[in-house]
C-alpha cells in the first residue's frame, strides 16, 4: 500500500510492529480526508499480514479491498453516529475467534462522533480484550473522547498531506488537472476524490484558467474562457451563478497576486498564477482588474451578455 506523504508515521508503525509492540488499540487523529482511513488498514495489515504489511498477499490484498473476514469496519447508522445495534453485533462478534489468522481488527471510524453511552460500551472492550483483539479508531477531535479511553489507546497524528504527494497521488491514479486539483484543495486527497467532479471544482479550473492567460497578457484567450464559463446545466440562472462564482475564485487569484507584491504568500489556490501575475502587473493594474472582477461578480446586470461582460473585464487588463 502506498501512502502518500505519510512517510515518518509509517516508519514509526513499521518500527513498533518490527519490535512486535504495536499497541493492541490505536487512535488516528487528523483533519478529515488527511488518510485515516489509509492509515487504519495499513495497520490492519501490519497486525495481520504475516510479513508486516507486504501489499502482496492475499491478506493484504483483501485488506485492501475491504473483504478481509477479520478485518472489521463497524458500520455507523448515520454520518454523525453509531447505533446502538452496530454496537451489540460487535460485542457479541468480538467473542468469535478469528477465521484465519491469529488476530481480529475492529475500525471505527470517527470515534468522535459516538454517543456517551456506545464510549462506555467501548470502553469495556478496549480495556480487557481478548488476546486476540486489536482496535483501530480514527478521530478528527480527540479531546471530546473520554480521557478513560484515551488511556488506553495509543494516539497516533496523521499530518496533511503536502501538496507535491498528494499531485503524485492523483497522477498515479489517472486523474486529470493533478496539480490544479492537489493545490485547489490544499494536498487533501479526500476532498480531492470527493470533489474532483463537483461544479466548484470545475469552476476554480476555470478560473485558474483564466488567470493564466491573464498572467499571459493575453487578452483573448482570458476573453474566450470568461465567456464560456457555464459548468452546471444548461438553465440560464445557472449560467449567472457560474459566471457569477468564477469571478469570484479569479478575484481571490488577483487577491494573492496582490498580497504577494506587498511580500506575502498566496493563500489560495492557482499559485502559480497569482504569482506570475503579480511580476507581470503593477499594483494599480491588479487592484483595477480585482475592482472589475468584484463588480462583474456582484452585479447582476452585467449577467445579461456573458461574451460582453468577459470583454469589459478583459479590457481592464490593458
Ligand atoms: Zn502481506
Amino acid at each position: 500500500m502506498i501512502l502518500y506523504g505519510k512517510d515518518a508515521l509509517k516508519k514509526r508503525l513499521d518500527s513498533a510492529a518490527e519490535k512486535g509492540r504495536l499497541p493492541h488499540a490505536i487512535m488516528f487523529s487528523g483533519n478529515e480526508g488527511s488518510g485515516r482511513k489509509i492509515m487504519a488498514r495499513y495497520t490492519a495489515q501490519l497486525f495481520i499480514c504475516k510479513d508486516k504489511a507486504c501489499g502482496k498477499c492475499a491478506a493484504c490484498r483483501n485488506i485492501e479491498n475491504d473483504s478481509h473476514p477479520d478485518v472489521i469496519f463497524v458500520k455507523k447508522a448515520c454520518k454523525n453516529d453509531y447505533s446502538s445495534d452496530s454496537f451489540r453485533s460487535v460485542i457479541r462478534d468480538t467473542s468469535v475467534r478469528p477465521n484465519n489468522g491469529d488476530v481480529k481488527v475492529y475500525i471505527f471510524e470517527e470515534a468522535d462522533t459516538m454517543r456517551s453511552d456506545l464510549h462506555n460500551v467501548l470502553l469495556k472492550l478496549v480495556e480487557e480484550p481478548a488476546e486476540y483483539l486489536r482496535f483501530v479508531f480514527t478521530c478528527e477531535n480527540p479531546r471530546v473522547i473520554p480521557e478513560t479511553i484515551l488511556s488506553r489507546v495509543t494516539e497516533f497524528e496523521v499530518p496533511d498531506t503536502p501538496v507535491s504527494d498528494c499531485e503524485r497521488f492523483l497522477r498515479d491514479n489517472g486523474l486529470p488537472n493533478a496539480s490544479e486539483l492537489a493545490e485547489a484543495f490544499a494536498g487533501n486527497i479526500g476532498k480531492c476524490l470527493a470533489d474532483k467532479d463537483s461544479a466548484d471544482m470545475k469552476r476554480i479550473l476555470i478560473a485558474q484558467k483564466a488567470a493564466a492567460a491573464v498572467a499571459n497578457r493575453d487578452v483573448f484567450s482570458a476573453a474566450a474562457v470568461l465567456s464560456n464559463t457555464s459548468v452546471s446545466n444548461k438553465e440560464q440562472d445557472n449560467k449567472w451563478q457560474d459566471f457569477s462564482a468564477v469571478m469570484g475564485y479569479l478575484s481571490r487569484i488577483l487577491c494573492d497576486a496582490l498580497s504577494q507584491k506587498y511580500g506575502e504568500p498566496a493563500e489560495f489556490f492557482g499559485k502559480k498564477e497569482s504569482g506570475k501575475i503579480a511580476s507581470v502587473f503593477s499594483e494599480k493594474e491588479i487592484l483595477n482588474m480585482l475592482d472589475a472582477c468584484v463588480e462583474l461578480e456582484k452585479n447582476e446586470s452585467y449577467h445579461i451578455n456573458l461574451p460582453l461582460s468577459a470583454a469589459y473585464f478583459t479590457s481592464r487588463i490593458l
